[in-house]
C-alpha cells in the first residue's frame, strides 16, 4: 500500500491540472522546506531514563509562518507527519488564513505515561525545538494525542526559555492561560458548517438524517454534539476498541460526558456491539470520519453504503477509494475544508494572544462559520465551473495561492 505522504501527493498531482498559473514551481511543494528529527530524554518515574523519538516537519512557510499540530501517537512515523505537514499548508491555504503549514509527532503511546512523564517529554520536545519554533516562525497546536494542558506546558517552557510570557507560540491552550473558549470544539464546528452549507447548495438539507460517526475524541465528540443538537439522528459511534450501535438512535447526551461549558467531552463507550469495519459499511446517510488517516480504503471502500462522508480526520479517505466514492455518486467533503475550523479557531487565539486581549466563544463561531462559508462557496463554484470534484477543487485554489506567494515572495532563487 502506499505509504500516507504518496497518497496526499496523488490528490496534489490530481488537482495540478486545474492549476492557471505558476505551474512550473509546483515541485516546490513535492518536499518539506525542513524535517528535523528529535530524540527527547525522558527521566521516567521509576528512575529509569527513556528515549522518546519525534519530528517537526515544516512543511511550506510562503503564505506565512510554519502553523500545524502535534500528534502523540504509538504508531506516528515520519512519512505519517511529512504527509499531514503538506496538508496542513494546503488547508490553511484553502481557507485564506496568513499561515504556512507544519506539523508534529511524538512516537509515544500517551495513555502509557502518567502526568509527570507526559508533562517532561511535552518541556523536552520544547527545549529541542525551541531555536525553530515561535509565535512569528512556527505555531503548533494539538492533534491525536494531545491536547489543552499538553499545549500549556509547551507554552510555559518556551516562554521559560525566551524570558518573555510567549502565549503565542502555541494554539489550543486551557482559557486561563490564552486559550481560546471556542478552540476545543472549533474543529467539529467548522465541520458542521461545511455539512450544513453542502446540504444547502446541493439542495439536500433535510434530506440526510442518519449518521455514523468514527472516533469520538476532540473532534468526533464535538461534531456529535452538533449533529444531536441540529437534529440529526446519530446511531453509531466508535473509538478504537469498537463501537456502538443503534438503528433508533443513541442517547448522545447520556453516553458522552459533559465537560465545562457546556460542550461534550470523550464518549464512553460502554461494550462495544458493532466493529469499526462493520460500522464504516452502515446503510446510513452520513458517515463522519474523526479517526485516522487510510480508514477507507482499497480494501473496503466498495462497503461503504453512506449517502456522504464528513471526512473530518485528516487523510481519512485514500486516493483510489476517493475515485471510487466520485465514480459512486458518494459526495465527500474533503478533510482539507471540513477539518479546517481547528485552525480558524487557532488563527484567532494567536490573533488574540499577540494583542494581548480575548475573543469571546460566540464570536470564534461567527468567524468560523464566516470563513468556511466563503471558502466553501468559492469551492462549489470552482468544482462546478471545472467540473471536479471539492476535493480537487480546494487542493487547486490552495496551490495557486502557495505558488503565487512563492512568485512574489521570490524566494525560489530560480
Ligand atoms: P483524538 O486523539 O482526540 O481522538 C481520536 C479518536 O479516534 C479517539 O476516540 C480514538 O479512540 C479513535 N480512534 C483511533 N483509531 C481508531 C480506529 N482505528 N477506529 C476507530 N476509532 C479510532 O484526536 P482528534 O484531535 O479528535 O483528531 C481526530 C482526527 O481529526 C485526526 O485525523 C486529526 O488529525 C484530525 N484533526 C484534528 C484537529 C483538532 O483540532 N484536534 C484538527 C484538524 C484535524
Amino acid at each position: 500500500m502506499a505509504s500516507f505522504f504518496d497518497t496526499t501527493i496523488k490528490f496534489l498531482e490530481k488537482a495540478a491540472p486545474s492549476l492557471d498559473a505558476n505551474r512550473e514551481l509546483l515541485p516546490i511543494l513535492y518536499a518539506p522546506k525542513r524535517t528535523v528529527k528529535v530524540a527527547i530524554p525522558v527521566k521516567m518515574s521509576n528512575g529509569k531514563m527513556r528515549i522518546f523519538e519525534g519530528w517537526r516537519v515544516q512543511y511550506n512557510d510562503a503564505l506565512g509562518p510554519f502553523k500545524g499540530g502535534i500528534r502523540f501517537h504509538q504508531e506516528t512515523t515520519e512519512d505519517e507527519v511529512k504527509a499531514l505537514g503538506l496538508l496542513m499548508a494546503l488547508k490553511n491555504a484553502a481557507i485564506g488564513l496568513p499561515y504556512g503549514g507544519a506539523k508534529g509527532g511524538i512516537r509515544v503511546d500517551p495513555k502509557t505515561l502518567d502526568a509527570i512523564e507526559l508533562e517532561r517529554l511535552s518541556r523536552g520536545y520544547v527545549d529541542i525545538l525551541y531555536p525553530l519554533i515561535g509565535p512569528s516562525r512556527d505555531v503548533p497546536a494539538p492533534d491525536v494525542g494531545t491536547n489543552p494542558q499538553i499545549m500549556a506546558w509547551m507554552t510555559d517552557e518556551f516562554s521559560l526559555l525566551s524570558g518573555f510570557a510567549e502565549s503565542a507560540a502555541f494554539t489550543g491552550k486551557p482559557q486561563i492561560v490564552g486559550g481560546s473558549a471556542a478552540r476545543n470544539a472549533a474543529t467539529g464546528y467548522g465541520g458542521f458548517v461545511v455539512l450544513r452549507e453542502v446540504l444547502k447548495m446541493t439542495k439536500n438539507a433535510g434530506k440526510i438524517k442518519t449518521v455514523a460517526v468514527q472516533g469520538v475524541g476532540n473532534v468526533g465528540s464535538h461534531i456529535i454534539n452538533f449533529l444531536d443538537e441540529a437534529g440529526f439522528k446519530v446511531v453509531a459511534i466508535s473509538d478504537s476498541k469498537g463501537g456502538m450501535y443503534d438503528k433508533k438512535g443513541l442517547k448522545v447526551r447520556e453516553i458522552c460526558s459533559k465537560i465545562s461549558g457546556g460542550m461534550l467531552g470523550q464518549c464512553e463507550i460502554g461494550a462495544p456491539n458493532i466493529t469499526n469495519e462493520s460500522l464504516l459499511a452502515l446503510d446510513v446517510d452520513l458517515l463522519v470520519l474523526a479517526a485516522m488517516e487510510g480508514q477507507i480504503n482499497e480494501s473496503n471502500v466498495k462497503k461503504v453504503r453512506a449517502k456522504m462522508i464528513l471526512e473530518m480526520a485528516n487523510g481519512g479517505i485514500t486516493p483510489l477509494a476517493d475515485t471510487y466514492l466520485e465514480k459512486n455518486k458518494v459526495m465527500v467533503m474533503p478533510d482539507i475544508l471540513a477539518s479546517s475550523g481547528g485552525v480558524v479557531g487557532s488563527y484567532f487565539e494567536w490573533s488574540a494572544n499577540w494583542q494581548r486581549s480575548a475573543f469571546s466563544k460566540e464570536d470564534v463561531f461567527t468567524k468560523i462559520d464566516d470563513f468556511m462559508s466563503r471558502t466553501l462557496s468559492e469551492d462549489y463554484e470552482f468544482a462546478k465551473k471545472r467540473n471536479i470534484n471539492l476535493r480537487s477543487a480546494a487542493y487547486s485554489l490552495a496551490i495557486m495561492r502557495i505558488l503565487e506567494a512563492t512568485k512574489v515572495n521570490g524566494s525560489t532563487h530560480a
